[in-house]
C-alpha cells in the first residue's frame, strides 16, 4: 500500500440516500486516516464529501478540499480541512484535484461524480495520465454505469481496452488491494489539460 500518499476521490453531494452509501464514505475517511493517505477532495461539508471528510479528520488524518468560490456557500466549504483551497471555476477545481493526487477512487454519487469520472477516465483514454482510477462498487451502486460501458463497448463506441482504463472494487476494503497491486503510474501529463 505503499505507493498512493494522496488519494482524489469523487463522491455525491447529497445526505439523502441509504445508509449503506454513508457508512461506506465514513469507512474510506477511517481507512484513508489509519493508512496515512491524505485525501483530496472537492472541499464541501455535505453529503458523503463532508462524511468523508470529517471522518478522515477525526482519524486524524489529512484533508486537502478544493472548492469553486462560487459553490462555498452552496456546499459550505470545510474550515476544518487540513487545507481548503478557494478557486474561480469548476475547471480550475477539477484541475488541481487532478494534479495534487497520485490515484483516483469513485464513491456513490450523483450528476457531478458522473461528469468527473469519466472526465478522468477519458483523461487517460487521450494518454494524459497513467494513475490509477478504481470505481467502489458499494451495495452495486454502480452496476448500471458498468452497463453503460458494456453497451458502449458492445456497439463499437469504445474498444475492449475501455475496461484496462479504470479498476472496480466491490467493497472499501477491495479498494486498497487495487490500489496496493497497481503499478506505478508512468506518464506525465503532457500539456495542461484543460
Ligand atoms: P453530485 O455527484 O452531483 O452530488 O456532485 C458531487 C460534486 O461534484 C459536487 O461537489 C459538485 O460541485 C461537483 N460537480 C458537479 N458538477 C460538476 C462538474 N461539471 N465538474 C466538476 N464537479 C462537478
Amino acid at each position: 500500500m505503499a505507493k498512493v500518499k494522496r488519494l482524489c476521490v469523487y463522491c455525491g453531494a447529497s445526505d439523502q440516500v441509504d445508509g449503506a452509501y454513508r457508512e461506506a464514505a465514513e469507512e474510506l475517511g477511517r481507512r484513508l486516516a489509519d493508512a496515512g493517505i491524505e485525501l483530496i477532495y472537492g472541499g464541501g461539508r455535505i453529503g458523503l464529501m463532508g462524511r468523508l471528510a470529517d471522518a478522515v479528520l477525526l482519524g486524524g488524518g489529512r484533508v486537502t478540499g478544493i472548492i469553486p468560490g462560487h459553490l462555498h456557500d452552496r456546499e459550505i466549504g470545510h474550515h476544518g480541512a487540513s487545507e481548503l483551497i478557494v478557486v474561480g471555476s469548476m475547471h480550475e477545481r477539477k484541475q488541481l484535484m487532478f494534479e495534487r493526487a497520485d490515484a483516483f477512487a469513485v464513491l456513490p454519487g450523483g450528476l457531478g461524480t458522473i461528469e468527473e469520472t469519466f472526465e478522468i477516465i477519458t483523461w487517460k483514454q487521450l494518454r494524459l495520465h497513467d494513475k490509477p482510477i478504481v470505481i467502489i462498487d458499494v451495495a452495486g451502486y454502480w452496476r448500471r454505469l458498468q452497463a453503460l460501458i458494456d453497451h458502449v463497448v458492445d456497439e463499437g463506441f469504445a474498444s475492449r481496452q475501455a475496461y484496462s482504463l479504470f479498476h472496480v472494487a466491490d467493497t472499501v476494503d477491495a479498494l486498497f488491494g487495487v490500489l496496493a497491486g497497481s503499478p506505478e503510474p508512468t506518464l506525465e501529463p503532457e500539456a495542461k489539460l484543460i
